[in-house]
């Protein structure tokens, strides 16, 4: 194959599955389709800031050789020669790792997280580091030191975030797959802003090693695709017990693809009231409420659930989210990696002013959040107490399956909204993960797929939420619906 700007532009807009099928079958090369990614990422990127870093001569130079491996009969994974890109807070040896941060602008990781691990012992093709929120912290990807990401529907909205950089590249097709990261909505809300896949498996699922850490007790990893199908392709490599995380699951791994084909039918969805209750916006309201009756149309019985703590999530968590990073943040401190402040007269003032130039904003604010909520004489009052609530949220969705299958909702209660809208106003911007946090608090998987658009064509995405362990299920649901819509195959008109 030539590589005209059309041949690229048909490349890029296969599936995972459809590329596997491409290169196993000789019709293309890793080659090729590495090839046409870095040359629609050259042309289109900068419109969207969605990479912090582009790996083009290793990914180049990882083609060449995953392309030997594979006619030489060593490589099969279905991710074979599949580019991908990772938020930048995976430890990529030998790659810039920022975190979205100025205090990680120098940090060249001197080892690989699990799932890079993973992914390129499967022979994927590493494009690049996706942009996103300082540390993880964020809604919009407006703070990172990188700058904003724009969204690909209309560039005057934000993408989502944290993982926004990676939902925006997925979307303009900049990537196949991108992993995010989630701790309190950052997969499943940028998913849901950019119009496409992304699963935020159960707490534990999947290692953590070598990710950047930002809440402990809440940070997941999990892929962002175009489809349901794609993601259980991913899921299948990045997902199982890790020895070097002591939070990770030994729960055995099914074959996610195994059961994407499974029937609707019979299946009972649980609808929280508390979800489509005063602050959702009403145009959202009615393409999830119409997304739920496709899969009633299917065979499924859909029942009312109550969560009567859920209303409890948001402040809990911006109770225990800063104080983990309190904690987690007092590591970069100028002496052992990254940024380090001019001319220190002291320890003290190196520490100081380090932290102080280093981090942005938003970073600051939570630090000082989560280091006032554990101080002696707060830590009961806070962080204990946060604790127990966080106990009774997770209660709620344990008596609501006992009933339901899987619980479904928006994902966010509006869809992307305006570059600069809610950066003044940090309690607009954390009422963004309403319907998310709960699902993070609880621990439990939860995903978001596109299911409609506004009157103004921004996409409108629907969380589904499962039992522990349950992302098999979420997938196959999500797969049958996306085998009767096509909402997760349309483009942006200007990426198309
Ligand atoms: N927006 C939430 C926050 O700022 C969630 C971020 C995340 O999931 N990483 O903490």
């Amino acid at each position: 194959m030539s590589h005209t700007d059309s041949t690229s532009g048909a490349l890029t807009a296969l599936s995972i599955k459809a590329l596997h099928q491409g290169i196993t079958s000789g019709q293309f090369s890793v080659m090729e389709v590495t090839q046409a990614y870095l040359e629609r990422i050259e042309r289109l990127e900068p419109a969207l800031n969605a990479y912090i870093t582009v790996t083009k001569d290793s990914a180049l130079h990882s083609a060449q050789t995953i392309d030997n491996r594979i006619r030489a009969g060593e490589l099969t994974n279905p991710l074979a020669g599949i580019p991908y890109a990772l938020k930048d807070l995976y430890c990529t040896a030998g790659v810039l790792t920022t975190a979205g941060s100025k205090i990680l602008h120098n940090f060249i990781s001197p080892y690989d997280a699990h799932v890079t691990t993973k992914l390129k012992q499967a022979g994927g093709v590493l494009l690049g580091k996706n942009n996103m929120d300082e540390f993880a912290m964020g809604s919009s990807n407006e703070s990172s030191a990188y700058g904003c990401v724009l969204n690909p529907w209309n560039a005057e909205h934000v993408p989502g975030g944290s993982s926004g950089g990676g939902a925006a590249a997925v979307a303009a097709r900049l990537t196949p797959m991108a992993l995010g990261s989630d701790t309190g909505g950052s997969i499943r809300q940028p998913a849901s802003f950019c119009g496409i896949t992304g699963i935020k498996p159960t707490y534990g699922r999947i290692s953590r090693y070598g990710m950047i850490a930002y809440a402990s007790s809440l940070d997941q990893c999990g892929p962002m695709a175009v489809s349901a199908e794609d993601c259980a392709l991913t899921l299948n490599v990045i997902a199982g017990f890790d020895e070097r995380d002591s939070t990770c699951s030994t729960e055995p791994v099914p074959d996610y693809t195994a059961t994407l084909n499974n029937p609707i039918a019979g299946l009972r969805i649980g609808v929280p009231k508390q979800f489509f209750a005063e602050g959702l916006n009403n145009e959202v309201g009615t393409i999830i409420q119409a997304a739920i009756k496709a899969f009633e149309a299917q065979g499924a019985t859909v029942k009312e659930v109550d969560l009567p703590n859920s209303h409890l999530a948001v402040p809990v968590y911006y109770i225990i989210a800063p104080a983990e990073a309190s904690s987690n943040l007092s590591r970069f401190d100028g002496v052992r990696y990254g940024y380090r402040c001019d001319n220190p007269n002291d320890l003290t003032d190196l520490y100081k002013r380090t932290r102080a130039e280093g981090f942005g904003e938003e970073v600051k604010r939570r630090i000082m959040i989560g280091t006032y909520a554990l101080s002696a004489g707060y830590y009961d009052a806070y962080y204990l107490k946060a604790q127990q609530v966080r106990r009774l949220i997770k209660d709620d969705f344990v008596q609501a399956f006992k009933d339901v299958d899987v619980i479904m909702g928006p994902c966010a209660p509006t869809a992307a909204f305006k570059i600069g809208e809610k950066i003044n106003d940090p309690v607009a911007m954390y009422l963004e993960d309403l319907y998310t946090i709960p699902v993070s608090l609880a621990g439990l998987p939860g995903m978001s797929i596109p299911v409609g658009f506004t009157q103004t064509g921004l996409p409108v995405g629907m969380q589904i939420v499962g039992n522990y362990f349950n992302e098999a299920r979420l997938l196959n649901i999500a797969h049958q619906y996306q085998q009767l819509t096509d909402w997760h195959t349309r483009m942006p008109a200007q990426f198309a």
